[in-house]
């Protein structure tokens, strides 16, 4: 039997609507019952960013499905993930993911997925999906996710923190910027053929990466790193290092 509902989103979950539909109760009919989930991603907010949502003031269930007449209020995701912070994240978040693995933060990144691969790897792996492609996040495989709103990898990198617990898991510069692969410290002698001979005669700690095997020491760049990473850990910090 055709229903019809009417639905409201509060915030910043307005974004995601049509423009006619934003800020204001407005209806949907369909055919038949069908869950939450359906019914709020078929107006374009992906499930993984709604939080709390209310059928006629009580508080319901994503999968419960519509009753017509229901008045349904959708509010914003606002409740940190209580998973391990393990990322994957999209082709338009290769910055993302360098940033975060400088934290110590484990995240792929591999251009060369599609968004099915994405979604099958985050749900194989218990990975949250970063992305800034909404349809991705509706994909059912997706369970922990995010939509990423800024372009500016500092914003990017405050957007998942608001969602993701990460203290005790930050570890400044254990994980490659480059592969992901874990750091570690190495003997000076190991890496006499794989740095300028000026770095190897200036320098005396060096790190290497478990999987890439590039080499990492503290150069020109240090103090620049130092300063983004203490301020992605903590945004008022002004550049003392952890
Ligand atoms: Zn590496």
């Amino acid at each position: 039997m055709a229903q019809s509902v009417t639905l409201c989103f509060i915030d910043e979950l307005n974004d995601f609507l049509k423009p006619p539909s934003r800020g204001r109760d407005f209806t949907v009919s369909f055919p038949e019952p069908r869950s939450l989930k359906d019914l709020i991603e078929s107006v374009g907010v992906p499930h993984t960013e709604a939080g709390s949502v209310f059928v006629n003031g009580s508080m319901a269930d994503m999968e419960s499905l519509t009753v017509d007449g229901d008045m349904i209020r959708v509010c914003p995701q606002r409740d940190k993930y209580l998973i391990a912070p393990r990322f994957i994240a999209d082709v338009h978040l290769g910055r993302l993911a360098r940033r975060l693995r400088l934290l110590g933060l484990d995240c792929l990144f591999n251009p060369a997925l599609d968004d099915a691969g994405i979604a099958a790897i985050g749900a194989l792996e218990g990975r949250i999906v970063l992305t800034r492609d909404r349809r991705l996040l509706m994909r059912r495989a997706v369970t922990h996710g995010i939509f990423i709103r800024s372009g500016s990898a500092g914003e990017q990198i405050r957007e998942v923190t608001l969602r993701v617990e990460t203290d005790g898991f930050i570890a400044p510069l254990t994980r490659c910027p480059v592969c992901n692969g874990r750091i570690s410290g190495t003997g000076r002698e190991s890496v006499i053929d794989k740095v300028p001979p000026k770095t190897y005669a200036y320098y005396s700690d060096f790190s290497t990466c478990g999987e890439c095997g590039k080499v990492y020491w503290r150069g020109a760049h240090w103090t620049r790193l130092e300063k983004m990473i203490a301020s992605d850990v903590c945004p008022s910090n002004s550049g003392i290092f952890l």
